[in-house]
């Protein structure tokens, strides 16, 4: 539990409600109100959310009104747009489902994306596709917009080319503690805007976001599958093959063991296969010749790329098109040499007799290494590899799944680093200030507790991945962490 969870539960009936209710369009909900699970459903169905009252913004002036009427109460206050990643119960909270506030405008002529707190990626993708233009997207087209661009938002098919989304971020506007509305770009707040590309949720409730989308019309990709027998020879041979890819090329591969469920392709269905997602915006003949030794290491149980228009991007992923239950863990390595090959396979491949159902190894590097030309606060950006296990779809397992994503975490610890991006971290991940520090790194956690404090002293936002404020201009005592020995730097050790 997160040290800034444990205040008691705070109880409200309808006559502390009633000011809010006659303000808000959207609905406010007390604990066994009509209506009130419903606000509170998570896309990823583990994590429970158990607000005081839930509230469902239809605008701008409704998360005023809630923001203020839980700021006068003392009630923390959670943002939650699609649940893929909601750490914290929110017990006593006041949560803010933004859901409704998903308009998506696209100016073809300034190749950029409006879209409202609320929105998901598929209805970009849609939006933006109309003009042959594309979004720095992830994976699932189910992910939510704003949530991905605050923790940095790595695009497995345009990161490399282009860098992090919230690097390509023009303007933010933000409903902070005190019920005010900011627009907020480079020159109007830049420690503000600094902060909240890169720094979660946790300065206030973003209404609106403004970004670049960038003209890509088609590109060339899809997946690879090889049956698990061949899992050692695939990963050793992807991972040499996979460091020559020039920047405008990416992959990444997969340890996937699928339930047999319709929303998966018929022969990969109850199988466990590696599968080596690929994407190309360079053209189709030069990435079939890169591709080709690929291609021929093993019979492939399925190829699936071929050209395809940018917004159906989504497809090169395997993603359940629903909510389900998972638990997950995310790493971020330095370094992959073979040994860290061998650790994988031992935990993942055929014999080792695991539960989890999707390991995704990704390499990072290109544009995502760079500064951004206006800097943020986006971490993780030294490492070379993301490591994302998740086991899903049987809540009884969860313990199962939590040590074996541990034991995985411990095995390829040689080659970790701490510092990590907070988009994929998991609930048990970052729960107290001194991890938290550590996941961002020193210096850009002091910088953000420092704003944290002139934005959000109470630190109301606090049911999240959190920063805590930086008290009476010193660090929290428990922000306060003596540095391990040093270690090697990223290009200490890869370069
Ligand atoms: C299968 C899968 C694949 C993914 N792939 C990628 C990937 O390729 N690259 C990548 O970078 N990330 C990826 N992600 C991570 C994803 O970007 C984060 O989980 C993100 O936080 C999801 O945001 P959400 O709005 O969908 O979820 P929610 O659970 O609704 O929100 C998560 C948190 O984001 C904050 N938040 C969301 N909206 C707002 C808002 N309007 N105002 C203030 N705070 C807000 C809140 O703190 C909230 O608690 C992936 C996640 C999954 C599950």
């Amino acid at each position: 539990m997160n040290m800034h969870d444990t205040a008691a539960p705070s109880v409200l009936n309808r006559s502390d409600t009633a000011n809010l209710v006659r303000r808000v369009v959207g609905p406010a909900l007390l604990p066994g109100e009509e209506g009130y699970q419903s606000e509170c459903a998570t896309f990823n169905t583990m994590s429970t959310v158990r607000p005081a009252i839930a509230v469902g913004a239809t605008s701008v002036a409704d998360v005023q009104a809630a923001v203020r009427f839980a700021a006068q109460r003392d009630l923390p206050i959670a943002v939650l747009a699609t649940g893929h990643q909601m750490v914290r119960p929110a017990a006593g909270a006041m949560l803010i489902n933004i859901s409704r506030i998903n308009a998506v405008h696209v100016e073809p002529a300034r190749n950029l994306a409006r879209v409202g707190g609320g929105s998901r990626w598929w209805q970009v993708l849609d939006e933006a596709g109309k003009y042959g233009l594309a979004p720095a997207g992830g994976t699932p087209p189910t992910v939510g917009v704003v949530g991905y661009h605050l923790g940095g938002g790595a695009s497995p098919i345009l990161g490399r080319t282009y860098g992090y989304a919230a690097d390509h971020v023009q303007a933010i506007e933000i409903v902070t503690v005190d019920g005010k509305l900011h627009r907020v770009t480079a020159s109007s707040e830049p420690d503000l805007f600094w902060a909240l590309r890169g720094g979660k949720g946790n300065f206030g409730v973003v209404t609106y976001l403004e970004f670049t989308v960038f003209p890509i019309k088609r590109f060339y990709g899809g997946g690879l599958f090889f049956a698990g027998e061949h899992a050692a020879k695939v990963l050793h041979t992807w991972r040499v093959w996979v460091a020559s890819l020039p920047e405008e090329m990416s992959s990444s591969i997969c340890f996937l063991r699928q339930p047999p469920l319709p929303f998966v392709p018929e022969p990969l269905r109850g199988q466990f296969v590696m599968h080596v997602r690929f994407s190309s915006l360079r053209p189709q003949e030069e990435a079939e010749r890169v591709l080709a030794p690929m291609r021929q290491i093993a019979p492939t149980v399925l190829d699936t790329i071929t050209e395809l228009p940018y917004r159906k991007a989504g497809s090169l992923f395997i993603d359940p098109p629903a909510p389900v239950p998972w638990v997950e863990r995310a790493t971020m390595l330095r370094d992959l040499p073979g040994g860290a090959v061998d650790a994988l396979l031992s935990m993942l491949g055929p014999d080792s007799g695991t539960d989890l159902g999707f390991v995704e190894l990704r390499p990072l590097g290109g544009a995502l290494e760079r500064p951004p030309a206006v800097p943020n606060a986006v971490a993780g950006r030294s490492a070379r590899w993301s490591l994302f296990g998740v086991g899903g779809g049987r809540p009884d397992l969860a313990p199962v799944f939590q040590e074996q994503l541990s034991a995985l975490a411990n095995a390829l610890a040689p080659w970790a680093q701490e510092e990590t991006n907070p988009n994929l971290l998991s609930a048990a991940q970052g729960s107290t200030p001194e991890e938290m520090r550590a996941i961002y790194g020193g210096e850009r956690y002091d910088r953000l507790a420092a704003i944290k404090k002139r934005y959000d002293p109470r630190n109301l936002f606090r049911m999240n991945h959190n920063i805590a404020p930086m008290a009476n201009g010193k660090l929290h005592p428990q922000n306060v962490r003596t540095r391990r020995p040093s270690t090697p730097t990223t290009h200490e050790i890869s370069r």
